[in-house]
């Protein structure tokens, strides 16, 4: 017999994370089913890491409310989830005169939408803010922040975790059948029974439903590729930097942002494409990327860049139509039980935790939600080696042996890092999710100098092979056997 479930959540992103972890704090048994070997993978881990503040979408729209909602308590939440999150406000800067009532227009629709601290800025004004910056002003934000959005998705699902949640990661499902009041959910052999499915399968989210009987839907793949740039370039800019959106772009234009992390990115392009699993890169993106990233910023060295990865929009209005679609998030007409969330794009990771707030809302007009009492919505994790002042880093190494290992040394990430990556609560075991968790390999070297080495302790502490160690999962082998 399959194991029950009040609610399954389909999609780990940051959206499903959520949701799952927001229905925790309800007497409800909930499991989310992830199709791959760990969370984030989707558009949750391949963004710009931007917590919007609100001013780029129609007054009214749901987008809009639940960007402005999820900013105001994106830091709170980052707070109790133990997920880096900075403040660092957002410069939308005019490099034409046909930039400038672009710039006005965005202030009118901010401020209709209640976004707090916007501003045009002067010339001189962005200046003093980004001295590198040759602009013919700005809007300014000033609630506009940043935050590391693979971090907080697998915060989302740890704490769901904690909270009773289960979690099926490499659980892709291929199968919804009827079951008398609620559904069996297949992924090849495996099967579960759930009174309500919530479909937060992101770039999937049409196929999803129509898997449970519902064709409403279709979604549109539109790729924006990035570079990124080392820490080195990080001394040239604190502040994101946007250009004045022009129409027919299919995003908010290619833009510059520092990350929390000490890196800058250039990017997105947006490219409709056909097929949903290619996150690939492309030479003649990264070179218009590299065009777009000198108007703004003249004083980028191309030597910096030390990676380049793409992530996929869920559109759900075709190529060459330039109409704003809202997100949805509602009740499927063909399939009582069913509640789907699609054409989640930006600002969806801002919107995350309203979004989840919103599909609690739809279940409990139909099923009475209970509070639990003993929900936990705090998460505990040590603070990162390279963010201690040296006298913490002295007594964490001398307490750890494992503290004194420097695996990663472009990150400064111990080994005491790895083995907690390594353990992590998900049970994720593939290579980029000690990546994700550690940040080992995500330096200048790219891996060059640590990842052997974490291949070794992964070895270690898992007691396997190399040739057992993958990417991302089944089917991404890394290793074909030793050479000495
Ligand atoms: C280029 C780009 C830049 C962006 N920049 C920003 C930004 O700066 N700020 C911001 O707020 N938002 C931004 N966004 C939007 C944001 O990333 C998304 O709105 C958000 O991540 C959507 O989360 P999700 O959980 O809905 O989707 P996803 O993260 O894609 O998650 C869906 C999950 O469902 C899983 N899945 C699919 N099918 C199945 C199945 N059959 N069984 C099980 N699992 C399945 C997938 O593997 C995936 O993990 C950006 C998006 C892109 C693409």
């Amino acid at each position: 017999m399959e194991k029950y479930f009040d609610v399954a959540v389909i999609g780990g992103g940051a959206v499903g994370c959520a949701i799952a972890r927001e229905l925790c704090r309800y007497e409800l048994a909930v499991v989310l089913l992830e199709k791959e070997s760990d969370v984030g993978r989707g558009a949750s881990g391949r963004n710009s890491a931007v917590v919007h503040a609100g001013f780029n979408n129609p007054p009214g729209s749901l987008a809009a409310r639940l960007c402005v909602e999820g900013c105001a308590g994106f830091a709170a939440a980052c707070r109790e989830l133990a997920v880096p999150y900075r403040r660092s406000g957002k410069l939308v800067v005019a490099l034409a005169p046909e930039d400038q009532p672009v710039l006005e227009r965005l202030l009118a629709q901010g401020q209709a939408n209640g976004v707090p601290e916007l501003a045009l800025w002067t010339p001189r004004q962005a200046r003093a803010r980004e001295p590198r910056l040759d602009s013919r002003g700005a809007l300014w934000s000033g609630a506009t922040g940043l935050t590391n959005p693979l971090l907080y998705t697998i915060a989302l699902a740890e704490n769901a975790l904690a909270n009773g949640a289960e979690i099926w990661l490499n659980f892709p499902v291929d199968a919804v059948a009827r079951a008398g009041e609620g559904f069996i959910l297949r992924a090849g052999e495996r099967s579960l029974r759930a009174a309500w499915i919530v479909n937060a399968a992101g770039l999937y989210a049409d196929r999803v439903a129509a898997l449970a009987g519902d064709s409403a839907y279709r979604v549109y793949p539109c790729r924006g590729e990035y570079l990124v740039l080392d820490k080195q370039a990080a001394a040239l800019l604190s502040t994101p930097v946007y250009p004045a959106p022009r129409p027919g772009v299919g995003g908010l234009g290619v833009h510059l942002t520092p990350t929390v992390d000490g890196n800058i990115l250039i990017g997105p392009s947006a490219e409709y494409i056909d097929s949903r699993a290619d996150t690939g890169t492309t030479a003649a993106v990264m070179t218009r990327l590299w065009e777009e990233a000198m108007r703004l910023l003249p004083a980028l060295a191309q030597s910096r860049v030390i990676a380049a990865y793409a992530g996929l929009r869920s559109k759900i209005i075709p190529a060459g139509e330039q109409n704003f679609a809202d997100f949805i998030v509602e009740h499927s007409r063909a399939v009582p039980g069913l509640i789907n969330l699609v054409g989640v794009e930006s600002p969806g990771l801002t919107a995350s935790l309203p979004l989840a707030r919103r599909v609690i809302r739809l279940l409990d007009e139909k099923m009475r939600l209970k509070a639990k009492p003993d929900f936990q919505p705090e998460r505990k994790r040590e603070g990162e080696f390279r963010f201690l002042p040296p006298k913490r880093r002295r007594a964490a190494a001398a307490a750890d042996p494992a503290a004194r290992e420097i695996v990663c040394r472009c990150e400064t990430v111990t080994r005491r890092e790895i083995l907690t990556a390594l353990n992590n609560p998900l049970g994720a075991r593939a290579l980029n999710a000690v990546k994700a968790r550690s940040r080992a390999m995500t330096g200048r070297c790219q891996g060059g100098y640590c990842q052997r080495r974490v291949v070794a302790i992964m070895m270690e502490e898992y007691g396997i092979r190399s040739e057992d160690i993958s990417l991302n999962g089944p089917e991404s082998w890394l290793f074909t056997g030793a050479m000495k």
